[in-house]
């Protein structure tokens, strides 16, 4: 089944309790901070309906004959990744920016989950049937997905016993309908979505077997006791003829705060289970990386397209030293493509009967795309020139006293007047300059986990033998060195 954009809306009007900028939110879909990223997401929905792009945003279910969002579509073969890549390039393009988590980044993690169904059966069965349904569900319900990891986490150095106990979410206490959690989550895009999977941190919750604070769940987003306290939003803050992504493509964060809020039994997944709490983690971004660094590749192109666009303007793409930058910026688009490409290319069988993409090239792909991000914005910043961030606004470029002096000033030649260089310049300082482009770096920097887990994620799927037997070969070491020891 796919739902429409209005539908999506509808769904989200559930009497959710939203705050921003000091006031609480009657209706997300009409508040100037969220309607841009709501209209982009209900977009996502209507592609999915209409004839142009039906064939790229959904497929027709074998058992039930509906159609389905193929971003949702368990993974089985080389050919639904390449079609769920196929459907976020459409995505990115018609949101005209870079938009990452709109569902189909953070629903992997249920793939995940799958994956891991017979692990968790094994700690706990309670909670299997459940899963399967959730599983289910987040394939043919087209819900809004969005992922709850990270809690305030308070005192670092305090286990959660010896501080404020709510810093980590955890279970305070069961009723004959489920669980009753407290704590808080901060979360990309929670005021707007409709479910989250919700886990554990990585954190010292506990080396307990039974830890109350190794929980999971899916939580509904309209349920009673849920706060959505979001960060000031960019949109609306300055004219969209000046800031144009920040009023487009904002995905605004919650904290949400679970104020002992009740999770009927049938959505809890694991509970009290400190090993099944660790085995979701060690696995959560096995598919969800994929659509993660695919962003990243949005972005670089989003850099290039900015930086050849300006050179182009102001004849300076003919320099060797400017098509040095230019093809610096190329290398990192394509290091990042190479690393997608191949890690569907090199896809792996999942324990659970799933097509992952190449477990080691995929999370190697995420540190080069993140870790090398921040150098490649500053060199697209270089090739723009300090022009981006001295350009007046749009307004006073219709200022009847000053217009004919910007007109002089920012037309190049003929084909370069002054309104396109004016656009292009509001374009790429809110892509690499404005607060909005600071806040898309830490995104990418932080949103799936931080640069240190990223690294664990390498280290625990490199395959280290190659190196270690060529250099034993190599070096002609003896047979009593050993790689197990
Ligand atoms: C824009 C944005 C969007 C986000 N969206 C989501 C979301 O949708 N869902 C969600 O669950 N979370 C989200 N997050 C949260 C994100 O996952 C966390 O910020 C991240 O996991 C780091 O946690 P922290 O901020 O509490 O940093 P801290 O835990 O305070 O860590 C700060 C730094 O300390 C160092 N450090 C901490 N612990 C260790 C360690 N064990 N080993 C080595 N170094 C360490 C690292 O340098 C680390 O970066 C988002 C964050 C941002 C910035």
């Amino acid at each position: 089944m796919i739902r429409t954009g209005d539908e999506y809306r509808e769904s989200i009007r559930d009497g959710r309790k939203v705050w921003v900028d000091g006031e609480q939110v009657d209706d997300v879909t009409r508040h100037p901070m969220f309607k841009p990223i709501v209209d982009v997401r209900a977009r996502i929905h209507d592609l999915a309906h209409e004839e142009a792009s039906q064939a790229r945003m959904t497929y027709r279910s074998a058992g039930t004959g509906e159609l389905n969002a193929v971003a949702n579509k368990l993974p089985r073969t080389q050919q639904d990744w390449h079609d769920k890549r196929a459907a976020v390039d459409l995505v990115q393009r018609a949101a005209g920016g870079v938009v990452t988590r709109v569902g189909d980044e953070t629903i992997g993690e249920m793939w995940s989950l799958y994956d891991g169904q017979d692990v968790l059966n094994e700690v706990d069965p309670r909670f299997s049937e459940n899963i399967r349904r959730h599983i289910e569900t987040a394939v043919t319900a087209d819900p809004f997905h969005v992922s709850a990891n990270t809690d305030p986490k308070g005192d670092r150095s305090k286990a959660p016993k010896d501080q404020d106990p709510d810093m980590l979410l955890h279970v305070v206490r069961e009723t004959d309908n489920g669980i009753v959690v407290r704590g808080a989550k901060y979360e990309t895009a929670a005021a707007y979505a409709n479910q989250a999977f919700t886990k554990p941190t990585i954190a010292n919750w506990g080396n307990d077997a039974l830890s109350d604070y190794a929980v999971g769940f899916v939580l509904d987003m309209g349920s009673p006791g849920l706060k959505f306290v979001c960060r000031n939003g960019f949109a609306g803050r300055a004219p969209a003829s000046d800031y144009p992504l920040a009023n487009r493509v904002d995905e605004v964060e919650s904290l949400v705060i679970f104020d002992d809020v009740e999770i009927p039994w049938e959505d809890v997944l694991f509970y009290q289970h400190t090993r099944a709490a660790a085995f979701i983690r060690a696995t959560l971004h096995r598919y969800s990386a994929f659509p993660f660094v695919q962003r990243t590749l949005h972005l670089a192109d989003l850099m290039i397209g900015a930086a050849l666009w300006n050179v182009k303007q102001t004849g300076l793409e003919k320099q060797p030293a400017v098509q040095e930058k230019l093809a610096q910026l190329a290398c990192y688009r394509e290091t990042v493509n190479a690393h997608l490409t191949a890690a569907i290319a090199m896809a792996e069988p999942s324990p659970g009967g799933l097509l992952m993409p190449n477990q080691s090239l995929l999370y190697t792909g995420r540190v080069v795309a993140l870790s090398q991000l921040p150098a490649m914005m500053h060199t697209a910043r270089e090739l723009c020139g300090g022009q981006i961030c001295i350009t007046p606004d749009a307004a006073t470029f219709q200022h009847p006293e000053i217009a004919p002096w910007l007109e002089k000033y920012y037309t190049v030649n003929e084909n370069w007047v002054a309104d396109d260089r004016r656009r292009l310049l509001a374009f790429a300082r809110d892509l690499l300059n404005s607060d909005y482009a600071g806040h898309r770096l830490t995104f990418q920097l932080f949103a799936q986990s931080p640069p240190f887990a990223q690294l664990g994620a390498v280290y625990r799927n490199f395959d280290f033998s190659g190196p270690l037997d060529l250099v034993k070969a190599a070096a002609e070491l003896s047979d009593k060195v050993d790689a197990s020891l």
